[in-house]
Order: structure tokens, then C-alpha cells, then sequence
């Protein structure tokens, strides 16, 4: 079947079209459409094989961008899609499902009102997300319409994981607790893993790291996120392309006081303007830092070792919550295809029974491989993730829940 995979952020609509049925999902378009919110934006698409088609379209809106994408598909050259109707299913990412959800679910006006209910935990995503699925809904009528929850993944983990260490009648006020984000992409490795096996998901103990601009890891036992580093937002943990990951909140109290710093500010800050990029001062990309500690540069050094030695932490915590694990696996832009970064984070890890093969890392840009010496009692693999996909499994997974799919 056909189906939509949809990321609407605040300034932008990222889609795909993908085939997704009883093989591996099949993307046959994707592209983009921004800046969302100006009279003059771009509506981008490529399918494999075919050149890179460009339009220049007024995007006031959501459901304009949203009209652009589908006006993009069904022109496509090679004729992927003569109508609309042809799309019969929409995954729509969601960043914030709350405590409310644990898998996929097809969208409901009950559905709608607990993702509005999320909004205060999410500010700057849920809204848009929702904007998104409003537009389709009216645009594609006769299509099932699915959440995919950043969220719900990670559902699974325990109190003693999830809670924070501040006044808990305030926490459950305002629902201040850790929730986990990137959950497709933890649960995707966690299956193919399995699957590469031929055993079930539950016989395995993994710790799953995923490095792109954002960045996070996940313990997963029995097939379920036992812990994950994200927390109540996606600022938790890692070391990120912009984000600061973990540090102590006093050091934000302080820098707000000193230098007179209003929430909005401090928030940017954080989340825009650390990471990579803050301890840098160069750049969020680990292409360029690499580039440049390679020739000398110290800052970006710093940068590199400071990302790679947090993700140190994160594996030693997870091995000891999980009590050993059979497999690191690694996805993402940076854990796809930076061997250098593996190298680093693998180095020098015998007590947990991980040695990397220098030869079989280096070959692994961008492709399923094990990566592990002979005899290393711990694997490490890369697993590679692709966010459409994953939306199009996790939609399909829905659809045979509700019945809604039958081959
Ligand atoms: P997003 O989280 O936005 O989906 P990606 O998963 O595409 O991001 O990851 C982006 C990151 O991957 C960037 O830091 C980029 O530098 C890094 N990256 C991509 N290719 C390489 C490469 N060949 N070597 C090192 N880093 C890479």
C-alpha cells in the first residue's frame, strides 16, 4: 500500500511517499516544503532515478505546503501516483504522546484531543504536528490518518527510570517526567536486530545509540526501552549537534541570573546554541569537526571527545542497567558513517567485552554490518535507520492492529 510519512515542523514539510507492504518499505518520493509562514517558498521532490524537480509555490500555511507536497507526487515523471486517492494511509510524526501512548494509533477525535492535551509538553512541536494532520484530513478524506509518537517507545520504562528527584506533587502536576524521544528508531534496531538473528526480540539485551543532530541511547530488555537518555524533552543526555545533552541545572540558574538571561534566551541557548556547535564555536556538523581536528584545530578536538566520552558514560550505565548486553548498535548520520567516532567510543571497552575490528568499522559507512572483533563477547553493529520508513512500518503496524490492513 501506499503511504504518506509526514514531519511537519514549524517552517517546514518534510514527506515521502513510500510502498509499504509485506517486503522491506520501498521510499518511491520524498521531499520538502519551506519556509512554511512566507509568500515565496520551495516545494522539493525526488524519486529515485529521476531528476530533482523544483517549484516555487506561496506558502502562507500548513495546507498550503501540504497542497504543494501532494501537487509534487502526483506530477512526479514517473507517474508514481495519478491521484490522490492512491494514498491510502498518512503516518503523521508526533513528537509528544505523553504518558498516553505506547504504540502507533490511528487518528480519532480522542486521539486529537490527548495530543492537544500534550501541547505544554512539547510547545514547539506537537502544534505543528497537528497542523499537519488538519490539512490532510481534508485534503486526503478517504485515507487512514496515524500518530507515530516520538514518546511511545519508550512507554515501557520503568518508575525508577523515569522519575526525577524533584517534589513529586509538582511533577505530577504539570507531568514533569522523563518520556524518551526517537522511540521509532530504538525500536526499529531492536527488531532488526532480531531479525537478522532469526530469533525474537525479547531474547535480546541491546543498547541502542542513535547519533544524528539529535542524539540519544536506549537499554532495551525483553524487546522493551528500559531506560533511554532523552528526558522530558529531547534536551536530556547526549552530547548534540546544538543541544547541551546533560548538565547540572544550577549552571542554568546561574547563567540566567548573571548574565540576565529571560527563559526564551536560556531555552535557545540550550537547545540552539551548545552541543558540537557551543564547545566548537564552529560548526554542529561532525563532518566539519572532524575535518578540523584532524588538522589541528583544539576546539573542535574538544568537541569530538567531550560527544564521544558522554556516549562512554551512557554505554557503562545502560551495560549495568541491563546487567550485560548482547549487541551496541549504532544509526544515524554520525553512527552510520563516521567510523572515527565508533573507533573513539569503542576504545579501550574490554571490561564490557566490546573490540571493535578495525577493518570491518572502517567498511561500514552507511550499511547493515557487524563490526566486532572475533570472539568479542558484546556485538556492535550498525543497524541503518531512515525516519520515512520507519513512520511507514510504524503506520502499517497500526493499520494490521486496527484490522485496517490485510495483505
Ligand atoms: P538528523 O538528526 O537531523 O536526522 P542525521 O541523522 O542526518 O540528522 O545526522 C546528521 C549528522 O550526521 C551531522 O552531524 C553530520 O555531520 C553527520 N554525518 C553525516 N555524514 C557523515 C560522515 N560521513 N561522517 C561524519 N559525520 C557525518
Amino acid at each position: 500500500m501506499k503511504i504518506l510519512a509526514l514531519n511537519c515542523g514549524s517552517s517546514s514539510v518534510k514527506f515521502a511517499l513510500v510502498e509499504a507492504g509485506e517486503g522491506a518499505p520501498r521510499i518511491l518520493a520524498r521531499g520538502h516544503v519551506e519556509p512554511v509562514g512566507s509568500r515565496e517558498g520551495a516545494a522539493v521532490c525526488e524519486e529515485p532515478g529521476a531528476p530533482r524537480r523544483l517549484r516555487i509555490v506561496a506558502l502562507p500555511d500548513h495546507d498550503h505546503a501540504i497542497r504543494a507536497a501532494l501537487e509534487m507526487l502526483v506530477e512526479a515523471e514517473a507517474g508514481i501516483i495519478r491521484t490522490r486517492e492512491e494514498i491510502e494511509a498518512v503516518g503523521h510524526r508526533m513528537v509528544h504522546g505523553g504518558d498516553r501512548f505506547r504504540e502507533p494509533a490511528l487518528i480519532t477525535q480522542e486521539v486529537v484531543r490527548v495530543i492537544q492535551d500534550c501541547v505544554p509538553l512539547a510547545p514547539l512541536h506537537n502544534p505543528h504536528n497537528l497542523k499537519g494532520y488538519f490539512a490532510c484530513a481534508s485534503l486526503l478524506p478517504h485515507a487512514a490518518h496515524v500518530a507515530v509518537f516520538d514518546t511511545a517507545f519508550h512507554q515501557t520504562m520503568p518508575a525508577k527510570a523515569y522519575t526525577y528527584a524533584l517534589p513529586q506533587d509538582l511533577c505530577e502536576r504539570y507531568r514533569v517526567r522523563r518520556y524518551g524521544f526517537h522511540g521509532a528508531s530504538h525500536r526499529w534496531l531492536a527488531e532488526r536486530y532480531a531479525e537478522l538473528h532469526g530469533r525474537p526480540m525479547g531474547d535480546f539485551k541491546l543498547i541502542t545509540c542513535h547519533l544524528g543532530n539529535g542524539c540519544s541511547m536506549c537499554a532495551i530488555e525483553g524487546g522493551r526501552s528500559v531506560d533511554t537518555s532523552m528526558g522530558m524533552t529531547p534536551l536530556e543526555g547526549l552530547v548534540m549537534g546544538t543541544r547541551a545533552g546533560d548538565v547540572d541545572a544550577a549552571a542554568v540558574l546561574r547563567l540566567m541570573q548573571w548574565e540576565g538571561l529571560s527563559i526564551e534566551r536560556m531555552d535557545a541557548l540550550l537547545n540552539k546554541g551548545s552541543g558540537l556547535y557551543g564547545i566548537s564555536g564552529i560548526s554542529n556538523d561532525m563532518r566539519t569537526l572532524l575535518e578540523q581536528a584532524a588538522r589541528g584545530d583544539g576546539r573542535a578536538e574538544l568537541a569530538i571527545e567531550v560527544f564521544c566520552y558522554r556516549i562512554r558514560k551512557y554505554l557503562g550505565a545502560y551495560y549495568a542497567v541491563l546487567d550485560g548486553a548482547h549487541a551496541v548498535i549504532f544509526t544515524g548520520g554520525i553512527g552510520e558513517n563516521a567510523p572515527e567516532i565508533r573507533a573513539r567510543v569503542c576504545r579501550s571497552l574490554d571490561a564490557l567485552g566490546i573490540r571493535l575490528d578495525e577493518q570491518r568499522n572502517r567498511a561500514a559507512i552507511g550499511r547493515e554490518m557487524d563490526l566486532s572483533a572475533e570472539g568479542a563477547r558484546t556485538r556492535v553493529w550498525v543497524i541503518p535507520t531512515n525516519e520515512e520508513t520507519l513512520i511507514a512500518r510504524e503506520t502499517l503496524r497500526a493499520l494490521r492492529a486496527a484490522g485496517r490492513y490485510r495483505p
